[in-house]
């Protein structure tokens, strides 16, 4: 969940591929006080893609080192970094299959999601280090959770306050941990099912996440989405702006209120609420 940044937007051949990786991401505040009036008119268009160092030049890195594509995804090195560019410049553009508002992230061997073992107990600390902030984290985590959960019986996150002490990627205790960050250029970022161990954490800016003017619990309902394996619904060619790439695959028909979609690329609803597509489509794989 990111704010306050431009996306960056090429043009390949005939196709249009708006990228919100490419340069990092964006998602500005609510009021668009940051932001202001993206998502449409607001880009970019070069001719010719930017080349990979360039790209990498441009990504913005977080304090745990890790590259921010569309907006709140991390990847681990400069490796990973690579194959992400080099899949966004093989997909030329978006998918123009008219496919049949979720989608789920594609990893190596098709859709990337948990077991149904694994989706029932995905544990997490919320690190101490958030200080007088904590509860509040705390109690958006558990909303947030308990959104998915009350539609997918499969779903339990499940917070391990003894783990909290040592809330990092290193505690073998817990699936994940949610982290505070500084880094003031997203509210948030989370991983995917496929991610690595050591990169299984949420990061959370907690001044952001109280005055960014969405609702905290929506914030982190989003994140844990991307957790559970889904992707930015904004990728679809429908919604006309914020392409990706086209590793996903669509569970339910366009939704450009999903909460999923960042408001400013095209999308409905300005509150980043659960829709009644995003039930349909978890329920479909949990
Ligand atoms: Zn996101």
């Amino acid at each position: 969940m990111q704010h306050s940044r431009r996306p960056f937007q090429i043009t390949l051949a005939a196709a249009a591929v708006v990228a919100a990786g490419l340069g990092g991401g964006v998602l500005p505040t609510a009021s668009g006080a940051e932001g202001g009036a993206e998502g449409s008119g607001g880009t970019v268009k070069q001719e010719n893609p930017p080349s990979f160092e360039e790209f990498a030049a441009t990504t913005h890195r977080d304090d745990k080192g890790l590259y921010i594509v569309n907006g709140d995804e991390a990847l681990s090195d400069r490796a990973e970094l690579r194959r992400y560019y080099d899949r966004m410049i093989a997909d030329g553009g978006p998918a123009q299959d008219g496919s049949t508002s979720l989608v789920v992230n594609q990893g190596p061997s098709g859709d990337d999601l948990w077991t149904a073992a694994e989706a029932g107990n995905l544990s997490y600390c919320v690190s101490d280090a958030f200080g007088a902030d904590k509860a509040t984290v705390v109690d958006a985590m558990a909303s947030g959770a308990g959104i998915w959960e009350a539609e997918a019986s499969t779903i339990d996150f499940v917070h391990d306050p003894s783990a909290d002490a040592d809330c990092t990627t290193g505690n073998d205790d817990v699936l994940f941990s949610v982290e505070p960050t500084s880094d003031t250029s997203f509210i948030a970022r989370a991983f995917f099912p496929s991610s690595s161990d050591y990169e299984m954490n949420v990061l959370v800016n907690p001044d952001s996440l109280v005055s960014s003017g969405w609702d905290p619990v929506n914030i982190m309902a989003h994140e844990l989405g991307h957790t559970l394996g889904f992707r930015h619904e904004h990728t679809r060619p429908e919604s006309g702006t914020c392409f990706e790439d086209s590793n996903w695959r669509p569970l339910t028909p366009y939704d450009s209120a999903s909460i999923m979609h960042y408001p400013q690329c095209n999308g409905s609803s300005d509150d980043l609420t659960f829709s009644a597509l995003d039930a349909e489509g978890v329920k479909e794989v949990y």
